[in-house]
Protein backbone atom coordinates (compact mmCIF):
# COMPACT_ATOMS: atom_id res chain seq x y z
CA UNK A 1 0.00 0.00 0.00
CA UNK A 2 1.19 3.37 -0.92
CA UNK A 3 2.85 5.27 2.16
CA UNK A 4 1.46 9.46 3.00
CA UNK A 5 4.08 11.41 4.21
CA UNK A 6 3.04 14.72 5.50
CA UNK A 7 5.47 17.92 5.20
CA UNK A 8 5.05 21.10 6.66
CA UNK A 9 7.51 24.40 7.78
CA UNK A 10 7.03 26.16 10.42
CA UNK A 11 10.48 28.87 10.81
CA UNK A 12 10.79 32.20 12.28
CA UNK A 13 14.15 33.12 14.41
CA UNK A 14 12.39 35.42 16.81
CA UNK A 15 15.06 37.99 18.85
CA UNK A 16 13.31 39.03 21.52
CA UNK A 17 14.78 42.64 22.05
CA UNK A 18 13.89 43.41 18.10
CA UNK A 19 11.57 46.27 17.32
CA UNK A 20 11.10 44.68 14.01
CA UNK A 21 6.66 43.47 14.38
CA UNK A 22 5.97 39.78 13.08
CA UNK A 23 2.67 40.14 11.67
CA UNK A 24 1.29 36.83 10.18
CA UNK A 25 1.77 38.12 6.31
CA UNK A 26 4.79 38.08 6.92
CA UNK A 27 5.12 34.06 7.28
CA UNK A 28 5.40 34.18 3.40
CA UNK A 29 8.90 35.36 3.38
CA UNK A 30 9.83 33.00 0.42
CA UNK A 31 7.28 33.11 -2.86
CA UNK A 32 4.65 35.63 -3.06
CA UNK A 33 2.71 34.96 -0.60
CA UNK A 34 0.83 36.88 1.92
CA UNK A 35 0.86 34.68 4.60
CA UNK A 36 1.71 31.25 5.14
CA UNK A 37 1.84 28.97 1.09
CA UNK A 38 -0.46 26.36 1.07
CA UNK A 39 -0.52 22.70 -0.41
CA UNK A 40 0.15 23.26 -4.22
CA UNK A 41 2.07 26.61 -3.82
CA UNK A 42 3.51 24.90 -1.24
CA UNK A 43 5.12 22.50 -3.35
CA UNK A 44 5.97 25.21 -6.21
CA UNK A 45 7.85 27.36 -3.90
CA UNK A 46 9.90 25.06 -2.25
CA UNK A 47 10.53 22.04 -4.53
CA UNK A 48 14.29 22.18 -5.92
CA UNK A 49 15.09 24.59 -3.29
CA UNK A 50 18.36 24.21 -0.23
CA UNK A 51 15.58 23.43 2.45
CA UNK A 52 15.31 20.74 4.66
CA UNK A 53 11.61 20.12 3.38
CA UNK A 54 12.86 20.37 -0.39
CA UNK A 55 14.51 17.06 0.56
CA UNK A 56 11.31 15.90 2.26
CA UNK A 57 9.91 15.92 -1.14
CA UNK A 58 12.72 14.26 -2.98
CA UNK A 59 12.61 11.21 -0.22
CA UNK A 60 8.86 10.61 -0.32
CA UNK A 61 9.29 10.62 -4.39
CA UNK A 62 12.15 8.11 -3.95
CA UNK A 63 10.13 5.84 -1.85
CA UNK A 64 6.74 6.28 -4.18
CA UNK A 65 4.83 8.14 -0.76
CA UNK A 66 2.40 9.86 -1.28
CA UNK A 67 3.48 13.67 0.06
CA UNK A 68 1.01 16.24 1.62
CA UNK A 69 2.80 19.59 2.45
CA UNK A 70 0.00 21.15 3.90
CA UNK A 71 1.45 24.67 5.44
CA UNK A 72 4.47 26.41 5.05
CA UNK A 73 5.37 29.61 7.02
CA UNK A 74 8.73 31.10 6.84
CA UNK A 75 9.10 34.69 8.24
CA UNK A 76 12.27 36.95 8.65
CA UNK A 77 13.88 37.15 11.94
CA UNK A 78 12.27 39.78 13.89
CA UNK A 79 10.23 40.40 17.39
CA UNK A 80 8.38 37.74 18.94
CA UNK A 81 5.90 36.25 16.44
CA UNK A 82 1.53 36.00 17.44
CA UNK A 83 0.42 33.28 19.03
CA UNK A 84 -1.99 32.47 16.22
CA UNK A 85 1.11 31.06 14.05
CA UNK A 86 1.23 28.10 16.21
CA UNK A 87 -2.39 27.15 16.23
CA UNK A 88 -2.75 27.72 12.30
CA UNK A 89 0.10 25.33 11.67
CA UNK A 90 -0.74 22.94 13.88
CA UNK A 91 -4.88 22.97 13.11
CA UNK A 92 -3.19 22.32 9.56
CA UNK A 93 -0.69 19.74 9.85
CA UNK A 94 -3.43 17.90 12.62
CA UNK A 95 -6.12 18.14 10.02
CA UNK A 96 -3.64 16.38 7.28
CA UNK A 97 -2.45 13.65 9.95
CA UNK A 98 -6.26 13.30 10.49
CA UNK A 99 -7.01 11.95 6.84
CA UNK A 100 -4.34 9.21 7.16
CA UNK A 101 -0.38 9.51 7.79
CA UNK A 102 2.44 7.48 8.31
CA UNK A 103 4.92 9.69 9.26
CA UNK A 104 5.15 13.82 9.18
CA UNK A 105 8.30 15.49 8.44
CA UNK A 106 8.64 18.92 9.80
CA UNK A 107 10.94 21.89 9.13
CA UNK A 108 11.34 23.78 11.37
CA UNK A 109 13.74 26.61 13.31
CA UNK A 110 13.93 25.90 16.94
CA UNK A 111 14.25 29.31 17.86
CA UNK A 112 10.65 30.84 17.92
CA UNK A 113 9.23 33.03 20.24
CA UNK A 114 5.54 34.04 20.21
CA UNK A 115 3.45 36.60 22.31
CA UNK A 116 2.26 33.55 24.03
CA UNK A 117 4.76 30.68 23.94
CA UNK A 118 8.47 31.05 24.26
CA UNK A 119 9.29 27.88 23.00
CA UNK A 120 7.23 27.84 19.54
CA UNK A 121 8.14 24.86 18.11
CA UNK A 122 7.79 22.87 21.08
CA UNK A 123 4.15 23.99 21.75
CA UNK A 124 3.85 23.02 17.47
CA UNK A 125 5.38 19.75 18.63
CA UNK A 126 2.98 19.09 21.63
CA UNK A 127 -0.40 19.54 20.16
CA UNK A 128 0.61 17.27 17.28
CA UNK A 129 1.97 14.90 19.56
CA UNK A 130 -1.74 15.22 21.77
CA UNK A 131 -3.64 13.66 18.28
CA UNK A 132 -1.09 11.82 17.25
CA UNK A 133 0.27 10.03 20.08
CA UNK A 134 2.33 7.17 17.95
CA UNK A 135 3.56 9.16 14.97
CA UNK A 136 6.90 9.07 13.76
CA UNK A 137 8.06 12.52 13.50
CA UNK A 138 11.32 14.10 12.12
CA UNK A 139 12.47 17.44 12.72
CA UNK A 140 15.18 19.46 10.68
CA UNK A 141 16.23 22.60 13.01
CA UNK A 142 18.19 25.14 12.54
CA UNK A 143 21.67 25.55 14.17
CA UNK A 144 20.71 28.63 16.17
CA UNK A 145 17.99 26.38 18.11
CA UNK A 146 17.57 26.31 21.81
CA UNK A 147 16.51 23.23 21.96
CA UNK A 148 13.88 22.02 24.10
CA UNK A 149 12.12 19.25 26.40
CA UNK A 150 9.09 19.58 24.83
CA UNK A 151 10.90 19.55 21.17
CA UNK A 152 12.76 16.73 22.15
CA UNK A 153 10.33 14.40 24.03
CA UNK A 154 7.38 14.95 21.01
CA UNK A 155 10.13 14.17 18.08
CA UNK A 156 10.85 10.74 17.03
CA UNK A 157 14.06 11.79 14.87
CA UNK A 158 15.72 15.48 15.11
CA UNK A 159 18.88 16.84 13.46
CA UNK A 160 20.14 20.16 12.86
CA UNK A 161 22.27 22.38 10.16
CA UNK A 162 25.75 21.71 10.68
CA UNK A 163 27.00 25.02 8.76
CA UNK A 164 26.30 28.09 9.74
CA UNK A 165 26.24 30.47 6.68
CA UNK A 166 23.75 27.90 6.58
CA UNK A 167 24.17 25.73 3.32
CA UNK A 168 23.32 22.19 4.94
CA UNK A 169 19.76 22.83 4.52
CA UNK A 170 18.82 20.29 2.25
CA UNK A 171 21.03 17.58 3.43
CA UNK A 172 20.11 18.45 7.26
CA UNK A 173 16.28 17.66 5.85
CA UNK A 174 18.01 14.35 4.10
CA UNK A 175 19.86 13.03 7.39
CA UNK A 176 16.34 13.22 9.42
CA UNK A 177 14.19 12.07 7.28
CA UNK A 178 16.58 9.10 5.92
CA UNK A 179 16.67 7.80 9.71
CA UNK A 180 13.14 7.98 10.26
CA UNK A 181 11.99 5.87 6.65
CA UNK A 182 14.40 3.72 8.08
CA UNK A 183 12.47 3.47 11.72
CA UNK A 184 9.38 3.26 9.43
CA UNK A 185 11.25 0.22 7.57
CA UNK A 186 12.24 -1.55 10.99
CA UNK A 187 15.61 -1.13 9.98
CA UNK A 188 16.48 1.36 13.27
CA UNK A 189 15.02 1.59 16.45
CA UNK A 190 15.95 5.77 16.84
CA UNK A 191 16.77 6.78 20.32
CA UNK A 192 17.28 10.31 21.33
CA UNK A 193 19.53 11.73 23.92
CA UNK A 194 20.53 15.51 24.56
CA UNK A 195 21.19 18.11 27.16
CA UNK A 196 21.98 21.95 27.28
CA UNK A 197 24.88 23.77 28.53
CA UNK A 198 24.20 27.27 30.69
CA UNK A 199 26.23 28.90 27.71
CA UNK A 200 25.87 31.80 25.99
CA UNK A 201 27.82 31.33 22.81
CA UNK A 202 27.99 34.18 20.94
CA UNK A 203 27.20 34.12 17.38
CA UNK A 204 30.40 35.41 15.98
CA UNK A 205 32.28 32.82 17.76
CA UNK A 206 30.05 29.70 17.24
CA UNK A 207 30.10 28.74 13.67
CA UNK A 208 31.26 25.29 13.17
CA UNK A 209 33.73 26.66 11.03
CA UNK A 210 35.48 27.84 14.05
CA UNK A 211 36.76 26.14 17.24
CA UNK A 212 35.39 25.39 19.59
CA UNK A 213 32.72 24.32 17.39
CA UNK A 214 34.62 22.83 14.89
CA UNK A 215 36.43 19.80 16.91
CA UNK A 216 32.91 19.44 18.53
CA UNK A 217 30.88 18.93 15.40
CA UNK A 218 33.57 16.66 14.02
CA UNK A 219 32.97 14.11 17.23
CA UNK A 220 29.58 14.36 15.81
CA UNK A 221 29.91 13.89 12.29
CA UNK A 222 32.58 11.23 12.83
CA UNK A 223 30.32 8.91 14.69
CA UNK A 224 26.83 9.74 12.67
CA UNK A 225 29.50 9.27 8.98
CA UNK A 226 30.66 5.85 10.48
CA UNK A 227 27.00 4.55 11.57
CA UNK A 228 28.07 4.57 15.50
CA UNK A 229 24.89 6.78 15.82
CA UNK A 230 21.91 7.86 13.31
CA UNK A 231 22.10 11.23 13.69
CA UNK A 232 24.31 13.71 15.85
CA UNK A 233 23.91 17.52 15.83
CA UNK A 234 24.88 20.54 17.74
CA UNK A 235 23.46 23.30 18.40
CA UNK A 236 25.17 26.77 19.10
CA UNK A 237 21.95 28.42 20.23
CA UNK A 238 19.93 31.89 19.26
CA UNK A 239 21.34 34.47 22.19
CA UNK A 240 19.71 37.01 20.98
CA UNK A 241 15.92 35.61 22.86
CA UNK A 242 15.11 36.03 26.66
CA UNK A 243 13.66 33.08 27.86
CA UNK A 244 14.65 30.30 29.98
CA UNK A 245 16.08 27.11 27.67
CA UNK A 246 18.56 28.91 25.80
CA UNK A 247 22.17 27.59 25.58
CA UNK A 248 24.59 25.54 23.83
CA UNK A 249 23.29 21.90 23.00
CA UNK A 250 23.28 18.70 21.59
CA UNK A 251 21.26 15.88 20.31
CA UNK A 252 22.34 12.26 19.49
CA UNK A 253 19.90 10.04 17.75
CA UNK A 254 21.45 6.51 18.76
CA UNK A 255 19.86 2.76 17.58
CA UNK A 256 18.19 1.17 20.07
CA UNK A 257 20.00 2.35 23.08
CA UNK A 258 20.37 5.14 24.82
CA UNK A 259 24.29 4.07 25.73
CA UNK A 260 26.37 4.83 22.18
CA UNK A 261 24.27 8.43 22.16
CA UNK A 262 25.23 9.42 25.55
CA UNK A 263 28.63 9.09 25.90
CA UNK A 264 28.93 10.75 22.57
CA UNK A 265 26.77 13.35 24.08
CA UNK A 266 29.03 13.87 26.63
CA UNK A 267 32.29 14.07 25.52
CA UNK A 268 30.84 16.58 22.50
CA UNK A 269 29.76 18.69 25.22
CA UNK A 270 32.24 18.54 27.68
CA UNK A 271 34.54 19.99 24.78
CA UNK A 272 31.85 22.95 24.69
CA UNK A 273 32.42 23.22 28.61
CA UNK A 274 35.90 23.08 29.40
CA UNK A 275 36.59 25.70 25.82
CA UNK A 276 33.97 28.01 26.28
CA UNK A 277 36.29 30.85 26.66
CA UNK A 278 37.15 30.47 22.97
CA UNK A 279 32.98 30.91 22.74
CA UNK A 280 33.42 34.74 23.69
CA UNK A 281 33.64 37.60 21.76
CA UNK A 282 35.58 41.15 22.71
CA UNK A 283 33.69 43.90 21.34
CA UNK A 284 36.05 46.96 20.00
CA UNK A 285 34.72 50.30 19.34
CA UNK A 286 33.19 51.28 16.01
CA UNK A 287 35.72 54.03 15.53
CA UNK A 288 38.95 51.44 15.97
CA UNK A 289 37.26 48.67 13.33
CA UNK A 290 36.96 51.37 10.44
CA UNK A 291 40.33 53.08 11.27
CA UNK A 292 41.76 49.60 11.10
CA UNK A 293 39.84 48.97 7.44
CA UNK A 294 41.30 52.44 6.53
CA UNK A 295 44.89 51.19 7.02
CA UNK A 296 44.89 48.17 4.41
CA UNK A 297 46.27 48.97 0.94
CA UNK A 298 44.06 46.62 -1.02
CA UNK A 299 40.53 45.60 -1.43
CA UNK A 300 37.75 44.34 -1.15
CA UNK A 301 37.70 44.69 2.63
CA UNK A 302 34.37 43.54 3.85
CA UNK A 303 33.11 45.81 6.72
CA UNK A 304 30.61 43.93 8.63
CA UNK A 305 27.90 45.89 10.74
CA UNK A 306 26.60 43.05 12.73
CA UNK A 307 24.92 44.82 15.49
CA UNK A 308 22.17 45.79 13.12
CA UNK A 309 21.47 42.71 11.48
CA UNK A 310 18.32 41.86 9.82
CA UNK A 311 19.40 38.53 9.52
CA UNK A 312 19.37 38.54 13.65
CA UNK A 313 15.98 40.95 13.87
CA UNK A 314 18.12 44.33 13.46
CA UNK A 315 15.89 46.99 11.86
CA UNK A 316 18.93 47.40 9.59
CA UNK A 317 18.29 51.45 9.43
CA UNK A 318 21.11 52.33 12.47
CA UNK A 319 23.58 54.54 10.53
CA UNK A 320 25.92 54.68 12.89
CA UNK A 321 28.93 52.63 10.97
CA UNK A 322 28.59 54.60 7.76
CA UNK A 323 28.48 57.93 9.62
CA UNK A 324 31.74 56.28 11.07
CA UNK A 325 33.06 55.48 7.79
CA UNK A 326 32.02 58.65 5.94
CA UNK A 327 33.58 60.63 8.96
CA UNK A 328 37.30 58.99 8.48
CA UNK A 329 36.73 59.54 4.59
CA UNK A 330 37.16 56.13 3.48
CA UNK A 331 37.10 56.41 -0.32
CA UNK A 332 35.58 53.81 -3.17
CA UNK A 333 33.01 52.28 -0.84
CA UNK A 334 29.74 50.01 -1.38
CA UNK A 335 26.69 50.04 1.56
CA UNK A 336 24.32 48.72 2.28
CA UNK A 337 21.36 47.63 1.56
CA UNK A 338 19.98 50.02 3.99
CA UNK A 339 16.01 49.27 4.65
CA UNK A 340 14.22 52.80 4.13
CA UNK A 341 10.77 53.12 2.49
CA UNK A 342 10.85 56.65 2.58
CA UNK A 343 14.14 57.45 1.39
CA UNK A 344 13.68 55.05 -1.55
CA UNK A 345 10.48 56.61 -2.43
CA UNK A 346 12.07 60.06 -1.95
CA UNK A 347 15.15 58.94 -4.23
CA UNK A 348 12.20 58.02 -7.09
CA UNK A 349 10.38 60.69 -6.93
CA UNK A 350 13.31 62.30 -7.55
CA UNK A 351 14.61 60.46 -10.69
CA UNK A 352 17.78 58.70 -11.81
CA UNK A 353 20.46 61.38 -12.39
CA UNK A 354 18.74 63.62 -9.53
CA UNK A 355 20.33 65.24 -7.23
CA UNK A 356 19.07 64.67 -3.49
CA UNK A 357 20.02 65.20 -0.09
CA UNK A 358 17.98 62.25 1.90
CA UNK A 359 17.41 62.08 6.42
CA UNK A 360 18.90 57.91 5.27
CA UNK A 361 17.80 55.47 7.49
CA UNK A 362 17.28 56.32 11.56
CA UNK A 363 13.61 55.61 11.41
CA UNK A 364 12.93 52.89 13.87
CA UNK A 365 13.64 53.20 18.12
CA UNK A 366 14.36 49.92 20.05
CA UNK A 367 12.69 50.57 23.22
CA UNK A 368 13.89 47.43 24.27
CA UNK A 369 17.53 48.47 24.20
CA UNK A 370 17.22 51.72 25.18
CA UNK A 371 17.86 53.58 21.91
CA UNK A 372 16.12 56.19 19.50
CA UNK A 373 16.65 56.33 15.44
CA UNK A 374 18.74 58.74 14.44
CA UNK A 375 18.96 59.43 10.52
CA UNK A 376 22.29 60.30 8.57
CA UNK A 377 22.03 63.19 6.50
CA UNK A 378 23.59 62.42 3.09
CA UNK A 379 23.55 64.00 0.05
CA UNK A 380 24.46 62.29 -4.13
CA UNK A 381 23.28 61.43 -7.03
CA UNK A 382 20.56 58.95 -7.63
CA UNK A 383 22.19 56.64 -9.66
CA UNK A 384 19.77 53.46 -10.35
CA UNK A 385 15.91 52.36 -9.03
CA UNK A 386 15.08 48.99 -9.20
CA UNK A 387 12.17 46.13 -8.33
CA UNK A 388 14.92 44.76 -5.72
CA UNK A 389 14.03 41.04 -7.71
CA UNK A 390 16.84 38.74 -8.12
CA UNK A 391 17.51 34.91 -8.03
CA UNK A 392 20.14 34.01 -5.46
CA UNK A 393 23.48 32.34 -7.45
CA UNK A 394 25.30 32.27 -4.32
CA UNK A 395 25.80 28.65 -2.18
CA UNK A 396 22.76 29.89 0.61
CA UNK A 397 19.04 29.54 -0.41
CA UNK A 398 20.45 28.93 -4.04
CA UNK A 399 17.93 29.21 -7.07
CA UNK A 400 15.32 31.34 -4.71
CA UNK A 401 13.58 33.99 -6.12
CA UNK A 402 14.00 37.13 -3.53
CA UNK A 403 11.91 40.50 -3.22
CA UNK A 404 13.61 42.85 -1.33
CA UNK A 405 11.16 45.90 -2.05
CA UNK A 406 11.96 48.69 -4.74
CA UNK A 407 15.69 49.75 -4.60
CA UNK A 408 17.74 52.93 -4.91
CA UNK A 409 21.32 53.96 -5.20
CA UNK A 410 22.59 56.92 -4.15
CA UNK A 411 26.08 57.77 -5.05
CA UNK A 412 27.90 60.25 -2.82
CA UNK A 413 31.21 60.22 -4.67
CA UNK A 414 33.28 58.15 -2.20
CA UNK A 415 29.97 55.57 -1.51
CA UNK A 416 27.74 54.15 -3.07
CA UNK A 417 24.51 53.67 -0.95
CA UNK A 418 22.16 50.89 -1.59
CA UNK A 419 18.59 51.88 0.15
CA UNK A 420 15.91 49.28 -0.20
CA UNK A 421 12.14 48.98 0.80
CA UNK A 422 12.57 45.91 2.53
CA UNK A 423 14.63 43.94 5.17
CA UNK A 424 17.50 41.88 3.84
CA UNK A 425 20.96 40.51 5.22
CA UNK A 426 22.82 40.17 2.35
CA UNK A 427 23.59 36.69 2.34
CA UNK A 428 24.25 36.59 -2.01
CA UNK A 429 25.73 39.59 -4.34
CA UNK A 430 22.74 39.56 -5.91
CA UNK A 431 21.62 42.72 -3.90
CA UNK A 432 24.36 44.63 -5.28
CA UNK A 433 24.70 43.47 -8.65
CA UNK A 434 21.16 43.69 -9.77
CA UNK A 435 21.43 47.36 -9.26
CA UNK A 436 24.25 47.98 -11.15
CA UNK A 437 27.22 47.68 -8.57
CA UNK A 438 29.93 45.16 -8.46
CA UNK A 439 31.34 44.70 -5.04
CA UNK A 440 34.43 42.93 -6.04
CA UNK A 441 35.32 45.95 -7.91
CA UNK A 442 35.06 48.48 -4.91
CA UNK A 443 37.81 49.24 -2.30
CA UNK A 444 35.37 48.43 0.95
CA UNK A 445 32.44 46.93 0.87
CA UNK A 446 29.58 48.01 3.96
CA UNK A 447 27.37 44.91 4.83
CA UNK A 448 24.31 44.73 7.51
CA UNK A 449 25.14 41.25 8.38
CA UNK A 450 27.06 39.05 10.79
CA UNK A 451 27.83 35.46 9.81
CA UNK A 452 25.46 35.02 6.65
CA UNK A 453 27.82 37.26 4.02
CA UNK A 454 30.28 34.41 4.08
CA UNK A 455 28.16 32.41 1.72
CA UNK A 456 28.14 35.01 -0.91
CA UNK A 457 30.94 38.03 -0.27
CA UNK A 458 33.84 35.98 1.30
CA UNK A 459 35.25 34.41 -2.06
CA UNK A 460 35.60 37.81 -2.82
CA UNK A 461 36.92 39.43 0.20
CA UNK A 462 40.93 40.23 0.93
CA UNK A 463 40.02 41.37 4.25
CA UNK A 464 37.11 41.34 6.77
CA UNK A 465 36.24 43.65 9.47
CA UNK A 466 33.96 42.50 12.33
CA UNK A 467 32.55 46.38 13.30
CA UNK A 468 30.57 46.23 16.71
CA UNK A 469 27.70 48.70 15.75
CA UNK A 470 24.85 49.27 17.89
CA UNK A 471 21.52 47.99 17.60
CA UNK A 472 18.70 45.09 18.34
CA UNK A 473 21.77 43.03 18.06
CA UNK A 474 23.78 44.32 19.72
CA UNK A 475 27.41 42.29 19.99
CA UNK A 476 27.61 43.50 23.65
CA UNK A 477 25.16 41.03 25.33
CA UNK A 478 25.76 42.91 28.50
CA UNK A 479 23.80 45.94 26.64
CA UNK A 480 20.48 43.46 26.82
CA UNK A 481 17.94 44.06 29.76
CA UNK A 482 17.86 40.25 30.39
CA UNK A 483 15.07 39.48 32.76
CA UNK A 484 13.65 35.75 31.79
CA UNK A 485 16.96 34.37 30.50
CA UNK A 486 18.47 30.99 32.78
CA UNK A 487 20.95 32.61 35.24
CA UNK A 488 23.12 31.80 36.05
CA UNK A 489 24.66 31.72 32.37
CA UNK A 490 29.07 31.92 31.13
CA UNK A 491 29.81 34.37 30.12
CA UNK A 492 27.40 36.67 31.71
CA UNK A 493 27.83 34.79 34.90
CA UNK A 494 31.46 33.99 35.08
CA UNK A 495 31.38 32.11 37.49
CA UNK A 496 28.60 29.24 36.10
CA UNK A 497 29.08 25.82 37.12
CA UNK A 498 28.79 23.28 34.59
CA UNK A 499 25.33 20.89 34.51
CA UNK A 500 27.16 18.10 32.76
CA UNK A 501 26.31 15.06 34.66
CA UNK A 502 29.28 13.48 36.38
CA UNK A 503 30.68 10.05 34.41
CA UNK A 504 31.50 7.01 35.75
ZN1 LIG B 1 20.39 30.23 11.92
Amino acid sequence: MTRRFIAALMRHETNTFSPVPTPLRDFGRIGPTDGPARGAEALRVYRGTNNPVAAYIDLAAAEGAELVFPIAANAHPSAPAPGEIVALCADAICAAVAKGCDALFLDLHGAMVTQEHDDGEGELLRRIRAVAPDLPIAVALDFHTNLSAAMVDNATVIAGYRTYPHIDMYETGERAGRTLIRALNCEVDPVMVWHSLPVLTHMNRHAPSMQPMRDMYARAIAAESSGAVLNASVFGCFPLADIPHVGLSAIVVADGSRDAGERLLYDILREGWDRRDEFVFAVEPVADSIAAAKAFDDGPVLLIDHGDNTGSGGNQDVMAVLAEVMRQGLEDVCAGPFCDPQSVAQMIAAGVGATVTIQLGGKVDMPAMGLRGEPLEVSGIVRRITDGQFTVTGPMFTGVALNIGRCAVLDTGSVEILVSEGRYEPFDTGAFTHAGIDPARKKYVLLKSRQHFRAGFEPLAKHIVMVSGPGACTSDYSLFPWKNLRRPIYPLDPETESNLPTQS
